[in-house]
């Protein structure tokens, strides 16, 4: 059977979670359904059309999280997560449990205050089915509950616009992919029955139809998202998709969020229609904004638009949801294994990077190199002329003048768990690595693996298997690009598989109850160059590794004269604002010599703990000499308290790019102890290359 026709009768495989209901025919009175006929929906893991994905979505809640991706998740939950009051408007409202009130500083009234709650709200609907915290239940709960009872064409809740319908409806795709509750699906259509508009973002909503469309078969779900591909985001030549610009040799340049969401159509585009000319624009369109764009903490450079990476370039939080929910429909539609080591490294270094280690404070921006996180440093100005965003955006805070980031930060590990794990034609495949546990159905047997491991902190993975009766499926495992000495041992034996870095590799066996597969990807350290060779960050496995800055910490419990106005007068709740100051030596440069480059480096390993991500038990520390560059001092001397008033006068933040002069080093080299990026607060990630031949 090929993967065309498995996947068509994917019916026999489905999550062994979920309870099937009896399917309730779909009453034919909305104007999608253009004749008598009804459609009935499927539960999630079944298809009633042709997917041509190389894998597929797995329900949501099939896989359960363990180890420090629960204890994140949990620290989730009692951080942002289940204390949304803290983050100030619109998360301090009733947000999709009734309607919204407008904003104190009139902005978007129609969808603003609904997309941020919509994020909010999928963010911990999906954490909800991974946990069980009865904390952060309560809101996600009370919300669905509403959109269900006061919904309708072009309508969810109070929420009558395609954008923020976009945002919100993901959530009800999640929900329904966890319960298979038909009345979820029967609300999504009837609300896609008049959001159809096909520019720009309210164009969006063809995630939901094409999911709909999967599980029930309407060819007019199609339809409309074929119209909004073909109308506007391929063939409108004032379209940043345009298919001339992907092909063209210029980069992408658009809203970081809005391409993400944008881009998301060519891989979907091809899960349901198999037209191959959607995938090849999709690995052109992604594999350019990542040749532009890309951090080296895995994020992509949005502040707030893409850009050309540069030594101080940021990212908003914003967009490491956006892109690691993009990415995931790039490895669900190609198989690329490449997708899936870019979802990794952003989710272990740019997500923890922005966020406080107890989940109570995000940065808006922030960066791989930032050496102070201020209320008032310059790093808080746009980039683009003219632009003036609010500050204080690069310190940690609950609540932002801009409200995006703050809900939006509470989808990204909920997703990164969900998927985990995919379908593949007659299996599965571990396809995002972690302490995990997923379940599922395969030929009629439920099969249950454990995912023992310390990943990304260790080399080693060990998959459990529990059957009732043994069964013969694929198992397939990605060998990331970074590893070239993968192996796989199978009940202790080496296995036979083709092991190649960059892709997966698939275990066809029958597996008895109680067969352990495991396997071994070494991590050796990795230097990557950046800007013609005059910097380099450094890399071990997906992590990445940053001295960390001696820091001083500012915690303030009232709002800031500058963030007042736009905070709706929330005042600060339970979790304070927090400054960070530099209070040590950051200014360091590498001599470097790629040949013997790695032999310089340390690596000291110590028990990985719950919390993974605190500067002090770090479970990998790194040792390499570093030399000061005391030249570099002019361009930070000045964020010394107290700021000056006039923000133009502030050094640049995050730390630019030394020039010659300014790489000249002085005195011995010392052995600094760099940690994993996520750990950290203050940072130097991109360390400058001293030039050959200066004297030491
Ligand atoms: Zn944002």
């Amino acid at each position: 059977m090929n993967r065309r026709q498995f996947i068509a009768r994917s019916a026999l495989f489905t999550g062994a979670s979920i309870s099937l209901p009896a399917l309730s025919a779909f009453s034919a009175q909305t104007d999608l359904v253009t004749t008598a006929q009804t459609y009935e929906f499927a539960p999630s893991g079944h298809f009633k059309v042709t997917y041509y994905g190389h894998f597929a979505e797995l329900p949501v809640g099939t896989v359960k999280p363990e180890g420090w991706i629960k204890a994140w998740l949990e620290r989730q939950a009692d951080g942002l997560s289940g204390h949304p009051e803290n983050m100030a408007y619109p998360y301090d409202t009733c947000m999709y449990s009734g309607k919204i009130p407008p904003p104190s500083v009139p902005h978007g009234e129609a969808w603003w205050p609904c997309e941020q709650s919509g994020y909010f709200i999928d963010g911990t609907t999906r954490l909800n089915h991974l946990i069980d915290n009865p904390k952060a239940r309560q809101i996600p709960e009370a919300s669905l509950e509403y959109i269900l009872a006061h919904s309708g064409q072009g309508k969810l809740g109070e929420s009558v616009w395609p954008w923020p319908n976009t945002v919100i409806g993901r959530a009800l795709l999640a929900e329904y992919s966890a319960t298979a509750n038909i009345k979820i699906a029967l609300t999504l259509n009837e609300c896609l029955a008049g959001s159809w508009d096909f520019k720009g973002r309210d164009g969006f909503p063809f995630e939901e139809a094409l999911y709909l469309y999967g599980i029930s078969g309407n060819p007019n779900l199609l339809e409309h998202a074929r119209q909004s591909y073909n109308q506007y985001f391929k063939n409108d030549p004032t379209s940043f998709s345009y298919v001339d610009k992907i092909r063209g040799n210029d980069p992408l340049r658009s809203h970081g969020c809005t391409a993400a969401e944008q881009l998301k159509l060519l891989p979907l585009m091809y899960c349901y229609t198999g037209d191959p000319e959607a995938l090849e624009l999709a690995d052109l369109a992604y594999r350019k904004v990542e040749g532009d764009s890309l951090m080296p903490d895995g994020g992509i450079v949005s502040s707030e638009h893409l850009g050309t990476t540069a030594f101080n370039s940021r990212h908003e939080t914003c967009d490491i949801s956006d892109w690691s929910w993009s990415f995931g429909y790039m490895l669900l539609a190609s198989g690329d294994a490449h997708w899936a080591d870019r979802i990794e490294q952003m989710i272990f270094n740019a997500l923890p990077g922005v966020a406080s280690k107890d989940f109570k404070q995000l940065q808006y921006f922030s960066a791989a190199n930032q050496v102070l996180c201020s209320n008032t440093a310059s790093s808080t100005k746009g980039q683009l002329a003219g632009q003036t965003y609010g500050q204080a955006r690069m310190s940690y805070r609950a609540a932002h003048d801009t409200e995006c980031c703050a809900g939006n930060v509470n989808r990204a590990m909920p997703n990164y768990v969900t998927r985990m794990w995919m379908r593949m034609e007659g299996g599965l495949a571990a396809t995002l690595f972690g302490p995990s546990e997923v379940k599922a159905e395969i030929d009629g047997q439920p099969v249950a693996i454990t995912e023992e491991t310390e990943y990304p902190f260790r080399e080693t993975i060990s998959f459990k298997i529990k059957t009732p009766k043994p069964v013969m499926f694929p198992l397939g495992l990605r060998i990331p690009e970074w590893c070239n000495a993968a192996s796989v041992m199978v009940n202790g034996e080496p296995a036979d598989a083709e092991l190649k870095a960059g892709t997966f590799t698939v275990l066809k066996r029958e597996f008895k109850d109680g067969d352990t597969v495991t396997l071994t990807l070494p991590m050796s350290i990795q230097l990557k160059e950046w800007f013609d060779g005059r910097a380099v960050s450094v890399q071990r496995g997906p992590l990445v590794y940053s001295v960390a800055v001696d820091e001083r910490r500012v915690e303030s419990w009232h709002d800031t004269e500058a963030t007042r106005s736009t905070l709706n007068g929330n005042n600060i709740q339970g979790f304070p604002a927090l400054e960070f100051f530099p209070a040590g030596e950051w200014r360091y440069g590498i001599d470097f010599d790629q040949k013997n480059a790695a032999a310089k480096f340390k690596v000291i390993e110590s028990p990985v703990r719950e919390n993974p991500f605190l500067v002090s038990a770090t479970p990998v520390r790194i040792e390499v000499p570093l030399r000061v560059l005391p030249q570099w001092e002019a361009s930070w001397k000045a964020v010394i308290e107290p700021p000056p008033a006039n923000l133009d006068l502030m050094p640049q933040n995050p730390a630019s790019l030394p020039d010659e002069a300014q790489c000249q080093a002085t005195g011995e080299s010392k052995i600094i102890t760099l940690v994993p990026y996520g750990a950290t607060h203050l940072r130097l990630t991109t360390l400058p290359v001293i030039p050959a031949g200066k004297p030491a």
